[in-house]
Parts: C-alpha cells; structure tokens; sequence
C-alpha cells in the first residue's frame, strides 16, 4: 500500500523494523535510516530476506532528511529518534509532502519541559498542505490515550478521574539501567511530579505522592505520581475530566541510584568543561551505562501499563481498568528487543497502518485520541500487544 520510512535505530527502530516487515500487505517499500548505518544494516540483517533499505541521517539536519526524503519519496515517516528530533523532521515532512508520525513529543536539548506547544504550532502548516500529523503513537503516550478514547466511546458519557497506571515488574539484572534512551528516561524521572485537578495544574517534589498499587498478574507495586505528557492533551481532548494523574512503579535500588545521580551532578543537561572538552553530565552518563537495546537477553517478568477510569454512565457511578500486560521475554524472542521497546515499537506500526489504510488521515496535526479508537484497539490484539477489561471494580484511588 505505501512506503515507510523509519528513523531511529535504537530499541524501538527494532522493533518497528521488524513489525512493519510482518505487515508487508500494508508497507511496500521499507527503508530504515539513523545516525549510525551500522546498527540499520544490523537490524535488517536480523530481519533477512531483503526486505528493509538501509540509510545514513542526520535528522538534526533538516537539508540531509530532505535529499532522503527527496529520493526515497516515502508516504509516511515514522521517527522513532530522539525528542529532540521532532521538529526538524517535520519541517523536512512540510517540504517535502511526507506525512508523519511519532511516540514523544519534542523536547529543546536545553531544558526539560514536556509540552506539545511547540508541535501543535504545525497545526496549520500540515493542514493548509493535506498533509497528517500523528503525535504520541507509543504505548505512553500512545496505547493509554486510546485507551482513554475507548472508554469515552464505549462506556461514560462523562469520564471524571483517569489514573494510567505503568509497572515494570522486570528484572533484567543489572544494578542499574534504563529501560529507553538513558538521557530521555532520567530527564522525565527526576522532573517535579504534576497532575491536573479542578481545571488546574498542581505541582509537587518529584516522587512525593506514592503508593502500592495492584497490577494484575503482579500484584501490588510502590507507584509514584509522575507528569507524562499524554495528560496535557487528554485533559483538553476530554474536558470533563477532573483529575488526571500517572503513576510510575520504581524499585527502591532505583531510586536510590537515581538520587546519588542527580546529587552528585551526573543528571546535569547544561554543557561544562572537562580537560577543555565540553560535555553535556548527563550525555557522558549515558555513554557508560548499559545501552537499553542490550537489555534483552535477559530480561524476565512483565510490563502491565493501563488506564483506570471513573465516571458516569446512563446516570450511574462506573467504574472501568483497561490493561495490556507484555512479557519481556516474549518480546525479546520475537524481536531482540525488551518489552519496554516493544510496547512502544507496537504501536507506532499500528498508528502506521491506521494511516496506510486511510482509517486515521486527515489534514493537521493531531493527538491519537483524535481518532477513531476501535481499528486502532482491534489491531492491538493482532499485533502482540492483548488488552483486557474489567468493569465496576476497585480502582484503588
Ligand atoms: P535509543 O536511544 O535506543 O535510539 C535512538 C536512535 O535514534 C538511535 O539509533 C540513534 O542513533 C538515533 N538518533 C539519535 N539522534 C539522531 C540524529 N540526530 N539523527 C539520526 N538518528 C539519530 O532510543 P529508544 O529506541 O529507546 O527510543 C526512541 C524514541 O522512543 C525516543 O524518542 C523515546 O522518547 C521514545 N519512547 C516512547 C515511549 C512511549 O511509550 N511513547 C516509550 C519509550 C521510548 P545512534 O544509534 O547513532 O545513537
């Protein structure tokens, strides 16, 4: 049906490489460009049969994605690179008539501030070419606001509390990794905890409000109240939401890590100088922590990542949890890659072939709880990533 071009060849590129292989019905032509061409050709070798093209980019370089652009003439870009690349790869979309999708929103190098202001500016210039802009397509963001939008569709006529609620219960033996790209992960960990309630946004000391939650198949975890960026769009796309919060499961030897990390300057993201040398703290620190595409191997328990929601139904008080819950090793058997890239290389394919199919396309910029959620779910249990329900039960909140 169409030609794909994915950038970004880390845990997640894995993952989608492979995915939009299995769906050659729907991805034709299939090309996988990144920093670094090795870690493409790796992959497609992985991957066999001939079916991915491999390139080099600089998707920092908005005239280096145009000449790939410009000669692979892909229909869609899925850019599974970093934040930091949002932006430039969508003017390079704008210029060249390619439409776009990706799993977080843009974030400046400089300062950690998760908002979708500075994507949502591209609203118009998308809209006035026809060309369809997919934000947040991962698991979260991604699955929980579909999730979201299939409980509004489904089951309330008006939602009042959302809590999405995200376990690692895995264990991949090191004393201390993460699970996506390093500098992303301890920028989003270490921020202030935020949540939304009563038309506002409160604040609080990062980890400060936590409790033990019980994920199904797991049992309870100490969960901790985070800000994700899905909340900011989930509470203007459903407006009758009261409080909106996300909760993050951390063990203890994590945390502590993570405090002697920042205490001792390591979580910096402003330049200093070392030997005359500038470096970025947190940058040096990804370079000696385990790489989280190497985590794999052996990597065992589940992730279970859901959304549990109250509100009203034909007058009623209801209550709904829906929940996916992913094995790390089942991913890693089907992929090389663990669960946490799994859950997010999933369903940027899905949100792909939502688009290749013409099912999610229309002119503009958009959240994926803009769009019909039930395609979306169906393909979910297709796809490797099952979901259950459970209604009127204890939400625990
Ligand atoms: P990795 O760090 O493993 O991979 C990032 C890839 O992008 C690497 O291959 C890297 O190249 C490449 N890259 C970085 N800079 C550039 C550049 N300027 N030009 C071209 N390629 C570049 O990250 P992950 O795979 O773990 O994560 C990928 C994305 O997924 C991130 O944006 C992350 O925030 C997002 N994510 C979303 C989640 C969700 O649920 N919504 C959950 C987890 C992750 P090189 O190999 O040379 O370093």
């Amino acid at each position: 049906m169409g030609r794909i071009l994915i950038i970004g060849a880390g845990g997640v590129g894995t993952v989608v490489a492979h995915k939009v292989a299995q769906n050659a019905d729907v991805f034709t032509e299939i090309m996988l460009a990144s920093r670094t061409k090795s870690k493409c050709d790796a992959i497609a070798k992985a991957i066999g049969g001939n079916k991915i093209q491999t390139a080099k980019v600089d998707a920092d370089d908005v005239e280096d994605l145009k000449r790939l652009f410009n000669s692979f003439k892909p229909e869609l870009v899925i850019n599974v690179a970093l934040p930091y690349q949002d932006l430039t790869i969508m003017d390079a979309c704008l210029a060249c008539g390619v439409n776009y999708l990706d799993t977080a929103n843009y974030e400046p190098k400089e300062e950690a501030k998760y908002e979708y202001s500075w994507q949502w500016a591209y609203q118009d210039k998308f809209k006035a070419v026809g060309l369809t802009a997919i934000l947040g397509c991962g698991f979260d963001p991604g699955v929980t606001s579909v999730f979201t939008a299939y409980a509004a569709k489904h089951y309330f006529d008006e939602m009042h509390y959302l809590d999405i609620v995200d376990c690692n219960a895995g264990d991949h033996g090191k004393a201390f990794a993460t699970n996506f790209n390093p500098e992303i992960n301890i920028r989003e960990v270490t921020q202030k905890g935020k949540y939304w309630e009563d038309g506002k946004w409160i604040e609080t000391e990062p980890h400060a409000i936590h409790k033990a939650l019980d994920y199904p198949n797991i049992g309870p975890k100490e969960s901790y109240v985070i800000y994700h960026e899905e909340l900011e769009s989930l509470v203007k796309n459903f407006p009758t939401l009261k409080r909106a919060r996300f909760w993050m499961t951390f063990g203890q030897e994590y945390l502590t890590h993570l405090r002697v990390i920042q205490n001792i300057g390591m979580a910096r993201i402003d330049p200093i100088i070392y030997n005359g040398v500038e470096i970025v703290p947190i940058q040096f620190l990804k370079a000696v922590l385990p790489d989280p595409g190497e985590l794999g191997e052996n990597y065992v328990g589940e992730t279970s990542i859901g959304c549990r929601i109250k509100g009203i139904k034909d007058g009623k008080e209801r209550t709904y949890y829906v929940y996916n819950n992913c094995s790390h090793e089942a991913a890693y058997k089907e992929t090389g890659a663990q669960g946490v890239s799994y859950t997010t290389g999933v369903p940027a394919t899905i949100g792909a072939i939502m688009f290749m199919k013409g099912i999610w396309r229309k002119p503009g910029v958009f959240n994926v709880e803009e769009f019909d959620p039930d395609p979306f779910m169906e393909q979910l249990n297709k796809q490797g990533l099952p979901w259950h329900e459970l209604h009127d039960v204890n939400l625990e909140m």
